[in-house]
């Protein structure tokens, strides 16, 4: 029987384990199919507090799962595919590995969408980006395109104005999920350049690192390319919250919601990072809200010591 099970090795499952692993409480955290979570990814991160000089995202999540580690944190492999949050203890389900544990913290995270091209995934961290607040610095005074049609990608496109020379912002059709509000802004931004309706048909990369993109017009088939030292994919997140259907509240995209802090409907089932959090979607914020969980997990316990 396990005192809290934590799904999930980001930045906010890993945090959990090091505040839980400090209780005494030997967090069990199973790592799902992506060890170390979205920062794993990622080359330079330089906004996490701490590191004057910035640090690679391998490296800080690597130290994460050390620190927790010296506090007595267990580590799994596999990928929660059941749980049973119907009475405690609950049941985690991992492959053939069931797991009984008197709480829970669910720091699943999410998923960034991507275009579907080939060798894309290498180049993140190498040009290619799912987020603005990351790495739009990276790219003062060089051209960048931003990829997608919804709000985000405008509140993407006219954020990076702030840094870029340029940004073409590229939508496969003439009409916009985004609201008129966002699109006007983003038409009266003189850095921004409308491209529609073009597809992205190949991030050009001969060195491993962005260097443009092949476009192409899906009404009249024109080849464009672009020269751009970013792309920005401005598609949309999916929350890894699909385990959790029917048995957790979740909005209409998937993201888990808090009652207050991390605690859910169910006593003992807490959620933290990126799985709950489409706003922020922040290492620092993921991790402290991986600290609020295993705070309020160990509150939980200390309750209900039956
Ligand atoms: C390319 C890139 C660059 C970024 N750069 C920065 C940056 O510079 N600064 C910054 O602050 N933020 C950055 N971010 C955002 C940051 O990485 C995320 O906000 C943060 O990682 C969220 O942490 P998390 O722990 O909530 O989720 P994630 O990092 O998404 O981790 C989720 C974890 O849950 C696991 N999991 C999922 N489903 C299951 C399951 N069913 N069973 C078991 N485990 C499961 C996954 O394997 C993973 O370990 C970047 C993100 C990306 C993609």
């Amino acid at each position: 029987m396990e005192n809290v099970v934590i799904i999930g090795s980001g930045c906010a499952g890993l945090t959990a384990a090091i505040y839980a692993g400090r209780a005494n409480l030997k967090p069990l955290v199973i790592d799902g199919h992506e060890q170390g979570g979205q920062l794993s990814l990622t080359t330079h991160v330089e906004n996490y507090p701490g590191f004057p000089d910035g640090i690679m995202g391998p490296e800080l999540i690597e130290n994460m799962r050390k620190q927790a580690q010296r506090f007595g944190a267990e580590f799994k492999a596999g990928q929660v595919n059941e749980v049973d949050l119907t009475q405690r203890p609950f049941k985690v389900v991992a492959g053939k590995d069931t797991y009984e544990t008197k709480s829970l913290i669910v720091a699943a995270g999410a998923t960034a969408r991507l275009l579907g091209l080939e060798g894309e995934r290498d180049l993140i961290g190498r040009g290619l980006s799912t987020c603005a607040t990351c790495d739009g610095f990276f790219f003062r005074n060089k051209p960048i395109a931003v990829v997608g049609g919804g709000d985000s990608a405008m509140e993407e496109a006219n954020f990076l104005t702030r840094h870029a020379s340029k940004v073409y912002l590229v939508h496969r059709r003439n009409e916009f999920r985004a609201s008129k509000i966002m699109i006007d802004r983003a038409k009266a931004n003189p850095k921004v350049e409308f491209v529609t309706p073009f597809t992205v048909e190949q991030i050009i990369a001969p060195q491993g690192h962005v260097e443009g993109a092949r476009l192409r017009n899906l009404e009249t088939n024109e080849a464009r390319e672009i020269t751009v030292d970013g792309v920005f994919v401005a598609i949309g997140h999916d929350p890894n919250s699909t385990v959790f259907k029917g048995k957790l509240d979740m909005d209409s995209n998937g993201y888990l919601i808090a009652n207050h802090g991390s605690l859910t409907k169910i006593p003992g089932v807490f959620i933290a990072g990126d799985v709950q959090d489409h706003r922020y979607r922040q290492a620092v914020t993921a991790a402290g809200s991986g600290c609020m969980a295993a705070l309020d997990a160990e509150k939980f316990l200390e309750e209900h010591k039956d």
